[in-house]
């Protein structure tokens, strides 16, 4: 037997969410092979020395919204749809009621890996009000460490259902990685995870932003054994999407 070492729920409820702190616990099991992962993504190098791994996250993440991955992924086009047709109904959500909710814990059904562009307003493109989606926002909408970190807090603590990597048409950070110039400080960071969607496309930079969001929906559906074993349990859908600046619209990329 294997030693193990446990980690409190505050370890992975770093948020100090009501789901965190005062759900019950349930330890998960990971394997030696996973740690090389967990080292960068979820957890600090020191904490995961030595023997197989096991942490504590609330039971929360089984017990949220009941809906299926497919429902989720239905009622985020669903507000697109909403939102395109200039049929919104989210801000008439009673904001007193909505507080009430979700002061104490959120129950969010999807997660949303954006790029921080301006023009990608995430929750207003999908008609979504206070507590329905986890956002994660990075320039190029990449999966790095800590991305793929809160991506997995939303799906196994949170229970988000659907984790949707969604591109945007005429993309900055994909231009810029295409072009390959010299930049100032950091930005050049962003150029590695992007650099296989660019030499994919043929120098087309729509075909780039299209084929980086289905790289990084890969990567997270693939390389995180958390988020792949929710997947394998019917628990989680991973999807790669493209959002149209000029309509709103969001399309699914297959
Ligand atoms: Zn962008």
């Amino acid at each position: 037997m294997e030693s193990r070492e446990r980690f409190s729920k505050f370890d992975i409820g770093a948020c100090n969410c009501g789901a965190c702190a005062e759900a019950p616990v349930e330890t998960i099991d990971m394997s030696a092979s996973r740690r090389g992962f967990l080292r960068g993504a979820l957890v600090s190098g020191a904490a995961v020395a030595g023997g197989a791994l096991a942490f504590t996250a609330p039971r929360a993440a089984y017990a949220q919204t009941t809906m299926t991955p497919d429902a989720a992924l239905q009622a985020l086009m669903d507000g697109n749809r909403r939102f395109t047709e200039r049929k919104m109904t989210a801000f008439d959500e009673d904001l007193s009621i909505l507080k009430q909710n979700t002061v104490e814990k959120q129950e969010p059904f999807a997660s949303v890996l954006s790029c921080a562009d301006s023009r990608v307003p995430v929750e207003i493109a999908f008609d979504q009000s206070i507590g329905h989606l986890f956002v994660a926002r990075v320039a190029g909408n990449i999966t790095t460490p800590e991305i793929t970190a809160s991506l997995e807090y939303g799906a196994l603590v949170l229970g988000t259902k659907v984790i949707m990597v969604l591109g945007h048409g005429n993309c900055g950070a994909v231009k810029a990685t295409m072009e390959g110039k010299a930049v100032p400080g950091q930005i050049s960071a962003l150029y590695a995870p992007i650099r296989p969607a660019v030499d994919q496309a043929g120098g087309d930079v729509e075909v780039a932003i299209k084929a980086n969001a289905r790289n990084q929906a890969k990567t997270l559906a693939q390389a995180s054994p958390v988020l792949a074993g929710l997947i394998k349990d019917n628990k989680l859908k991973v999807v790669a999407a493209h959002y149209d600046l000029a309509t709103g619209k969001v399309a699914l990329l297959s």
